[in-house]
């Protein structure tokens, strides 16, 4: 690798700056750690592929992490909470409601646009003095060699790190270049992300659908309007962003039915294709995978970022208590033993929840309908059942980092 005799020494080097990457450099920033942070696209870029126009509903725990990072009270006026979800399936009778108050909770989750997470978190990065931004560049090859990898970064100086963080995302170069294999299963789905404006501003409800083709969720934003998350096989998804945008707003209205009010305006659509993307593990030497470099999911349960960032808050977390006994070297085989063990069952449960739940719902053979129906008719009357899927906004097993338990590392 060309540059090595001059690279910049770091302990850790965190390969991609969208939203998992970002909100992992702010967390070790009180750790006192040396820490470079390399992203490809500029942060005004209107291509930035993880800050774009999509909304995530953030679950309690990541609300938590959150506040921990001193980042909620930026973000809380601008997320809309989600006090009630409505699940059915499209053409059928079976049908479930949750409540947040029935669970003791305020909201289920809160969604917010990507942009305005990515402003909030490019702020704060700003604000790091041990932070090396790299941005924009891009980590064109790693190299690991016994006590560090080597990284050559386009445009500038290599790096030299102890501990590699791959956040570049589903097709991670770091995960390639560590040799760490990963199964891709395509859902044969694509995703149209659209706001919409309704007659009525939402009331604070998600309305989660299932139709043959996929699913559909429309969501409350905090300015009233709805952020719809449109599931279509792909030459159908081909056919609806064809479609002017009064066209458009009929098809919806026709695939949602009336329930989330009369739909009247449309903003920019996106399309993204769906995949499962599962790292085969999540740690090779000097290496480890967080966000969608580990597991790039369906987004049917809203719960690819919320699992990205339990990922950042437990590596965090594992380094805070590795420099607590008087350990450097943050790419120690402890360190990435304990971040893989720590994330196994949550990372394993969320994953074959969502892959559960668009395979289930999108199972057209006959008989699973009746039955589908009949488990969410069941589901809506157990208060057990709904316990249990309350409590998923929260993280889904495991240890819980102590960012999410509202614990500073810096205390
Ligand atoms: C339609 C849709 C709706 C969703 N809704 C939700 C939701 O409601 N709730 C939820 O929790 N999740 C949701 N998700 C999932 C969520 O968006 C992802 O889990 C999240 O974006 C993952 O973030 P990441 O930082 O790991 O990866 P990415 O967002 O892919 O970011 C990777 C970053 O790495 C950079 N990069 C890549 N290669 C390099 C390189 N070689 N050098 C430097 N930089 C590089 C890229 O520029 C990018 O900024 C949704 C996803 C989709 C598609």
């Amino acid at each position: 690798m060309t540059g090595t005799t001059t690279a910049a020494e770091v302990d850790v080097a965190i390969v991609g700056g969208g939203l998992v990457g970002a909100s992992l450099a702010v967390a070790l920033g009180p750790l006192g750690l040396r820490v470079a942070l390399v992203e490809g696209v500029a942060p005004e870029a209107a291509s930035q592929p993880s800050f774009d126009d999509r909304t995530t509903a953030l679950g309690n725990g990541t609300r938590r992490v959150f506040e921990s990072l001193g980042l909620w009270a930026t973000l809380a006026p601008q997320a809309a909470p989600i006090r009630r979800i409505h699940v059915s399936d499209a053409g059928r009778f079976g049908f479930a409601r949750l409540e947040a108050a029935e669970h003791g909770i305020e909201a289920f989750g809160y969604v917010i646009t990507n942009r305005v997470i990515g402003a909030a978190l490019r702020e704060r990065l700003a604000t790091l003095p041990q932070l090396e931004l790299r941005m924009p560049a891009r980590v064109a090859a790693v190299e690991t060699s016994g006590d560090a990898s080597m990284l050559a970064v386009e445009p500038g100086r290599a790096l030299r790190a102890r501990l590699v963080v791959a956040a570049d995302g589903a097709h991670s170069l770091v995960r390639s270049a560590s040799g760490l294999g990963a199964r891709v299963e395509d859902y044969g789905q694509v995703a149209l992300v659209a706001h919409v404006r309704a007659a009525q501003p939402g009331d604070g409800t998600a309305y989660e659908r299932f139709t043959p083709d996929g699913p559909i969720a429309v969501l409350p934003l905090h300015d009233g309007a709805l952020g719809v998350v449109w599931t279509l096989a792909p030459a159908e998804a081909d056919r609806v962003m064809a479609l002017d945008d009064r066209s458009y707003l009929a098809a919806l209205q026709q695939a949602v039915s009336w329930r989330a009010g009369r739909f009247l305006q449309v903003g920019r659509r996106n399309a993204y294709p769906l995949r499962l993307t599962r790292a085969l593990e999540t740690v090779a030497p000097r290496t480890v995978l967080v966000g969608n470099a580990a597991q790039g999911l369906h987004p049917v349960a809203g719960q690819g970022f919320n699992l990205g960032l339990r990922d950042a808050a437990t590596l965090a977390d594992v380094l805070a208590e590795h420099l607590g006994r008087g350990a450097r070297d943050c790419g120690a085989p402890e360190v990435l033993q304990e971040f893989a063990a720590r994330r196994r069952s949550d990372r394993d449960g969320v994953t074959r929840f969502t892959d559960g739940l668009v395979k289930l719902f999108g199972d057209g053979r006959p008989g699973f309908g009746v039955a589908r129906d009949l488990g969410l008719l069941l589901f809506d009357l157990s208060p057990t059942a709904k316990a249990a899927l309350s409590r998923i906004s929260w993280g889904f097993a495991g240890r819980a980092p102590r960012l999410a338990r509202g614990i500073g590392l810096g205390s």
